[in-house]
């Protein structure tokens, strides 16, 4: 079924038309019928003999070419009632956007001052445990043994695994030290801990002098019940929709258009869809890797935005959009990233009902907080994790809450800008927590936060075949604000 429309919308192209979703969604009514090559065929004939100079194939096109006994049906039993979205007031704020905030320092210096904005935002969230009143500075332990222990606080700069022990060096400006995790379960916690993350650790000191931790925990979020919007409206969640790329599904994504405009049914929860979050890497970019142009069916990263904005611009007027970056996109690489250039975005920056902000965000929409982040810091946790899977990125998500940050280890695959203020401590807990950039769905909670990996529009690529890694393509979460509760669409499995 998906090969007829996916052939007729590539003959429809080669002679110079394009569908628009309505003429699509006709396709797929009346695909089990007849032949959909013939008919969109015979639409471009009529249209190219026709006054009419539009290169878009219209619904009306497609039923002028119909043969008589499919149209008298159709008119016989008359248009389904059209959806007709709820009138529902935007209640939202941008909390938080780097875009206007960025203000690296060079060098080394601007290092410290980051990490010194790092250390202080997360030694604040740590102090308001009630259990962290007898932190003591580094140089100011007593390194002599004893039964109680001493509680110290600082950022991991680096993190052994052995297998009799784990080594951590815990750095709190006033001074450095090395400690070993030996107890089974210690090490296990000390091996979860993020490097450069801020730990809290229980010292006591051995005979010799060495520093044992007796136990290490991160900043982490309290257990609470999220906040929820009184009215019920819904929140859809996406990224990675990596258009340019010759493996983007278009007619999935296609779907999830004519999906939103109400067409293909879910009245209930279409109706009341408010919002639409778009997590980056919302074009595949040129030379984002070596010999990608191989993967590429447009190579121009104009043209790329182009044909990413004529899809935005199909969804309906009621729903806003928030676009975010992510490493596929043409703004600088180094985290947080400003919100994709004008240059290309064009006419996303003058649509109203699309807000193009920097990476990582924090909105609330409707009394919910969301945190809002592409998540390549996600391929370091899982990378330097035991255990963790690209197959269930939640789980790093989890590491990440845990942390209070959204890319803590320097050094790694996600650059990070030597800025004089941390932007991506997590400071306020959100409560749906949304990424992406694994290109697997993935939905969890943890202590009242929903989770959220969004997944991808983009099939398997012959990098991710070689690495193993498979996505779950045109899945989208779908989550109703007033319950928190998250249904998954696929658009893929329609066909
Ligand atoms: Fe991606
Ligand atoms: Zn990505």
């Amino acid at each position: 079924m998906q090969s007829k429309i996916a052939k007729a919308i590539v003959e429809a192209l080669a002679s110079g038309y394009q569908l628009d979703p309505e003429a699509f969604g006709s396709l797929l009514k009346f695909d089990e019928k007849i032949d959909v090559v013939e008919l969109v065929m015979k639409a471009v004939q009529i249209k190219y003999h026709s006054d009419d100079k539009q290169t878009v194939l219209t619904k009306q096109d497609i039923e002028k070419a119909l043969p008589p006994d499919l149209k008298e049906t159709d008119s016989a039993h008359g248009e389904a009632e059209p959806m007709v979205p709820e009138y529902i007031e935007p209640e939202y704020k941008i909390i938080k956007d780097p875009t206007d905030n960025i203000f690296p320092i060079e060098g080394l210096k601007g290092f410290q001052s980051l990490f010194r904005s790092r250390l202080e935002k997360l030694m604040k969230i740590v102090k308001e445990r009630p259990d962290s009143y007898q932190i003591r500075q580094i140089s100011t332990l007593k390194k002599e043994v004893s039964n109680s222990s001493q509680k110290i606080a600082g950022l991991v700069m680096n993190k052994k695994i052995r297998r009799a022990y784990v080594e951590l060096t815990i750095d709190d400006i006033s001074g450095r030290i090395r400690t070993i995790a030996l107890d089974e379960a210690v090490k296990k916690n000390a091996t979860e801990v993020c490097l450069d993350q801020l730990a809290v650790l229980d010292l006591q000191f051995s005979k010799r002098g060495s520093a044992i931790v007796k136990d290490v925990y991160s900043p982490d979020i309290p257990e609470r019940l999220p906040n929820r919007s009184k009215k019920e409206v819904y929140a859809v969640f996406t990224s990675d929709t990596h258009v340019g790329s010759n493996t983007f599904l278009f007619n999935a994504f296609n779907r999830f258009i004519l999906w939103l405009n109400g067409k293909l049914g879910d009245d209930s929860i279409v109706r009341r869809v408010k919002y639409l979050i778009i997590g980056g890497d919302v074009v595949d970019g040129v030379g984002i890797y070596p010999n990608q142009e191989k993967e590429l069916q447009e190579v121009d990263i104009y043209e790329q935005h182009k044909k990413f904005i004529q899809l935005i611009e199909q969804v309906p007027k009621h729903i806003k959009i928030f676009i975010i970056p992510g490493n596929h996109d043409p703004v600088r690489q180094a985290l947080p990233q400003p919100g994709i250039p004008e240059k290309y975005a064009g006419q996303l920056y003058h649509m109203e009902n699309v807000v193009m902000l920097g990476n990582p965000i924090h909105l609330n929409l409707h009394g919910v907080n969301v945190l809002v982040c592409h998540g390549r810091s996600l391929d370091d946790i899982v990378a330097t994790t035991p255990g963790l899977t690209f197959s269930k990125p939640a789980s790093a998500m989890k590491a990440l809450l845990k942390a209070r940050h959204l890319a803590p280890t320097y050094g790694g695959r996600t650059p990070i800008a030597p800025e004089q203020e941390d932007h991506l401590v997590i400071e306020e807990v959100p409560d749906i927590f949304h990424t992406g950039h694994v290109h697997t769905v993935d939905v969890d909670t943890y202590r009242g936060t929903l989770l959220i990996n969004s997944g991808t529009w983009q099939g398997q690529t012959s990098y991710q075949m070689n690495m193993g890694l498979k996505p779950t393509p045109g899945i989208v979460p779908i989550v109703n604000l007033a319950t928190l509760e998250v249904t998954l669409k696929n658009f893929v499995m329609m066909e």
